[in-house]
């Protein structure tokens, strides 16, 4: 019996991104990479050197200026913008540093939102929340408002809100940034288990921590990306 190699769940060729200025700012160079089905990859790399540029291209929230990127196989570039938008809607889930949650809402709310925004039918959206939350560990924690919730609890929320939707590939941009020691250990290992269960993950960190736990570390220094095939040096993701 033999195996296929796994589906490219990302697919960059030659994909830059130049902002237009003036003056013009090669924030990513032209740059392949392939991401698979069930890969975790972190993205390091010092300020200003290109990661956000690079996740919003993944992300769908900016379009390249060069090269072709397949999403699940999809040419993107042919994609219109309300294409562009569905697609995301359906295809990713974004985690970001400030969590990102509506302050009076409840927990439970919060997550029905991103069905609401989806066009999921009304008549799923509570038991998909509840699920998705009970996934993340916070099923007790539905009917809570955000302020009554800890820092790791409330990423967790934005975890579940990104996941409610079963996305293809999750995308974090420091996720455990605001977060002290414990509430970001009990985030990393909510996204271990994600990605134990096949999820694909791609986090943006400046923590040597967070790094190391990805299957892949991808670097970027001034637009240029470059695989990082060895583990993180020891003076950390900003030495390299
Ligand atoms: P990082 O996330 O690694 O800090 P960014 O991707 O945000 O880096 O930025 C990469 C480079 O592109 C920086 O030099 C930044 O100043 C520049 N840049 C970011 N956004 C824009 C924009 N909208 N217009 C022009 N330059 C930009
Ligand atoms: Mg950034």
């Amino acid at each position: 019996m033999t195996y296929e190699p796994a589906t490219p769940v990302i697919e960059f060729r030659q994909v830059g991104l130049t902002y237009p200025g003036p003056p013009p700012v090669a924030a990513l160079k032209p740059c392949d990479l392939t991401v698979r089905r069930g890969e975790f990859v972190t993205v390091v790399g010092p300020s200003g050197s290109g990661k956000s540029t690079f996740l919003n291209i993944v992300g769908l929230l900016d379009s390249p200026t060069g090269g072709r990127y397949l999403l699940d196989g999809l040419d993107t570039s042919i994609l219109k913008d309300a294409e562009r938008t569905a697609l995301r809607g359906r295809r990713i889930g974004f985690v970001f540093q400030s969590f990102h949650l509506l302050p009076h809402r409840s927990a439970q709310e919060n997550v029905e939102l991103a069905l609401v925004y989806n066009g999921s039918p009304h008549r799923t959206r509570r038991a998909n929340a509840r699920e998705a939350l009970e996934r993340v560990g916070l099923g007790h924690r539905a009917a809570a408002v955000p302020t009554r919730l800890s820092g790791g609890e409330r990423q967790r929320v934005a975890i579940a809100r990104a996941l409610v939707a079963r996305p293809a590939l999750l995308l974090c941009d420091e996720p455990t940034g605001n977060l002290d020691t414990a509430n970001a250990r009990s985030v990393l290992s909510l996204l271990d288990e994600l990605h134990a269960g096949g999820m694909t993950v791609l986090v943006i960190t400046h923590d040597a921590d967070v790094a190391r736990r990805g299957s892949r570390t991808v670097a970027i220094r001034d637009g240029v990306l470059r695989e990082q095939l060895a583990g993180i040096p020891a003076g950390g993701p900003e030495a390299l």
